[in-house]
């Protein structure tokens, strides 16, 4: 049954609305990639954002479901590479919202788990988002899932992005200009030296 989920930052700043939300319409995917990791640390915020392997809990919807009610401008964007992944971020208490692609063309992204405001629905994630379907890019975590599991979720994933740029969600997104689909906000590109010290901070940590 859809309902509202409600998003916020930590510090009740920014508040949002996931509209018409069912756990059985998103992918909840925890990622174990490096540039996850070092976004968290980044964060300042790695110990309560990265499980025991080192994930990040990431419910993937569509941008168009997605609307900031309060708070807006305190949105900030985080690029690790110039290449990278956009990273939309609370800056006043560095509380990750969404992961996009750089282009507002492909409408789809990434809700980091830290997004949903839990002051009010004190439920757990498993209740809230369903369960995670698939762990990616952290061969050493005992529970990553296999290729083949990855086959039908990707597949599921390729059909609603179809879907949803087909029917003009790429304009309908509060991270992209709908006129000129430039991002609200510019993104900041960590530099090469700066990247290296998050991603050390990790090997560090990895070897204590
Ligand atoms: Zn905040
Ligand atoms: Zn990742």
């Amino acid at each position: 049954m859809p309902t509202d989920l409600a998003i916020g930052c930590s510090c009740g700043s920014l508040k949002g609305v996931a509209r018409g939300f069912a756990a059985a319409r998103v992918n909840r995917v925890v990622c174990g990639c490096g540039d996850c990791q070092a976004y968290a640390r980044y964060l300042g915020r790695a110990d309560e954002l990265l499980d025991a392997y080192g994930g990040t809990d990431i419910f993937q919807m569509c941008p168009r479901d997605l609307a900031f009610t309060h708070g807006a401008d305190r949105i900030a964007c985080l690029r690790l590479t110039p290449n990278g992944a956009l990273r939309w971020y609370a800056d006043c208490c560095k509380t990750p919202i969404a992961n996009t692609f750089s282009t507002s063309h492909m409408p789809f992204m990434g809700m980091v788990h830290a997004c949903i405001d839990r002051s009010h629905d004190k439920r757990s994630l498993d209740d809230m988002l369903g369960p995670v379907r698939v762990r990616v890019n952290n061969p050493a975590a005992p529970n990553e899932s296999s290729t083949w599991a990855l086959i039908p979720m990707l597949l599921r994933y390729g059909g609603m992005l179809l879907w949803w740029r087909l029917r003009g969600d790429h304009k309908r997104s509060p991270f992209f200009n709908a006129r000129t689909g430039a991002p609200i906000v510019a993104p900041r590109i960590v530099g090469a030296e700066e990247l290296r010290k998050l991603k050390g901070a990790q090997d560090r940590d990895q070897t204590n």
